[in-house]
């Protein structure tokens, strides 16, 4: 019997295991993958606030490269800054198993190629089948990934919408990057709500495209528009990533979903490391509560945190369904207005002095006023 099992080594299940790790419970850590973190289904891009509020220091071992911030480019070929704070394009892969190997360190038991197929209650705990194979466990963590079998499995799940992505990375010299310090997000009717990237890191560039359309067709005419040969792509990568969740609870007596699997990711731009790594730690944290107190009760009020969390702030999903109904004449008159400038400069002053010119605007400024909120929230928590 462990303490606690934990279904998924990406950044939740890794964040999850290392607290309860360190206050030394016998963790178990099941990965469906031979090798943690491979294939890497990722852009790889992460804000430094996003790593420091989870209490890690970025590493060699997994940074490819700081970030500048990140500009939003409308159809015309204008942009604006979505963010000037930091960020990094890191190495997935390393990174996840950096996340993980925290936990060993301090003694979790991480058993790879073992993929969970069964989960039932047990004497006030849990019994996990991954095929012959049972565990057993006084907490159960579900940080298996935005298909995740173990939210599905206890009826959770109310609802759920997925979005695809797809994307090629590049050697640096078969991919053109307009901005080398910056990641670059293409926004357009054509991607209905989601976008076409370009995040340069180090000696190569991850190109792709997401949101409700064919991602993988997106992704070839983005590249192709931009200079960009698919064939000299030294990498696929593709993968679905939560639009809309709706969980009946993110925690209940002994348990607790985290990460893409409670769908916490963002639904604007769809960037899951941070809340992973937010809803993972947290988990850990009830997780280590209830196992002290002898009360797997408490794991509930797990739940009432995800729930208050800047990740599910219902405002993102308000705005990327207005988003989604932008012509590309609107996005353009905002990329024009805003042209080298930051959402910031959107004041009741400045839609006054827009206004005169491009009085259709004015229709908008209740909604852009709205935005502008959404978009500050975004600025720590959304990516
Ligand atoms: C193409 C693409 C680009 C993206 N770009 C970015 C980006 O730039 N920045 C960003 O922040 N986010 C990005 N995301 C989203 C981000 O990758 C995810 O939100 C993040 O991986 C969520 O972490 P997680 O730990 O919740 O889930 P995952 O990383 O999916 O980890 C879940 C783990 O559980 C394992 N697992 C699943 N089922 C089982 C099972 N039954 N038994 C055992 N193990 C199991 C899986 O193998 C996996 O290792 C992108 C996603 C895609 C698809």
């Amino acid at each position: 019997m462990h303490d606690a099992i934990i279904v998924g080594a990406g950044p939740a299940g890794g964040m999850a295991a290392r607290p309860l790790a360190a206050a030394g419970y016998s963790t178990l850590v099941l990965e469906k993958k031979r090798i943690v973190g491979e294939p890497v289904q990722c852009a790889e891009g992460v804000s430094a606030f996003g790593l420091a509020s989870n209490g890690l220091r970025p590493e060699d071992a997994w940074v490819a490269q700081r970030i500048d911030g990140a500009r939003c480019v409308v159809p015309s070929g204008r942009s604006f800054f979505i963010t000037r704070l930091p960020g990094y394009a890191i190495d997935r892969a390393a990174f996840d198993r950096w996340i993980v190997d925290g936990a060993v360190d301090d003694g979790a038991d991480l058993r790879t190629s073992t993929r969970v197929t069964g989960v039932e209650r047990r004497d006030g705990g849990w019994r996990v089948h991954a095929g012959e194979e049972t565990f057993e466990g006084r907490i159960l963590i579900a940080a298996d990934g935005p298909t995740s079998f173990l939210a599905k499995a206890l009826g959770l799940v109310r609802y759920q919408e997925q979005i695809r992505a797809y994307e090629y990375r590049f050697p640096r010299d078969a991919a053109r990057v307009p901005d080398p310090d910056r990641f670059l997000l293409y926004v357009g009717e054509r991607y209905d709500g989601g976008y076409a990237w370009i995040f340069p890191k180090g000696d190569s560039v991850n190109v792709g495209a997401g949101g409700h359309i064919d991602a993988h067709a997106a992704a070839v005419a983005f590249c192709r528009e931009h200079g960009m040969d698919p064939d000299r792509r030294e990498k696929v990568i593709a993968g679905t990533i939560p639009y809309r969740y709706d969980l009946a609870a993110y925690g209940i007596p002994g348990f607790a979903v985290a990460g893409d699997a409670a769908g916490v990711t963002n639904p604007m731009n769809g960037a899951g490391i941070h809340p992973g790594l937010f809803s993972g730690r947290i988990a850990g944290e009830f997780a280590c509560a209830a196992l002290e107190r002898e009360d797997p009760g408490g794991m509930a009020g797990y739940d009432r945190v995800i729930r208050n969390s800047p990740f599910l702030d219902p405002i993102l999903w308000w705005m990327i369904e207005r988003v989604r109904r932008w012509p590309d004449r609107l996005m353009d008159d905002v990329g024009e207005e805003l042209d080298g400038l930051d959402w910031r400069a959107v004041t009741l002053r400045f839609a006054a002095s827009v206004v005169p010119r491009k009085p259709w605007l004015a229709l908008h400024t209740r909604e852009f006023l709205r935005m502008v909120r959404a978009l500050e929230l975004c600025e720590h928590f959304g990516w």
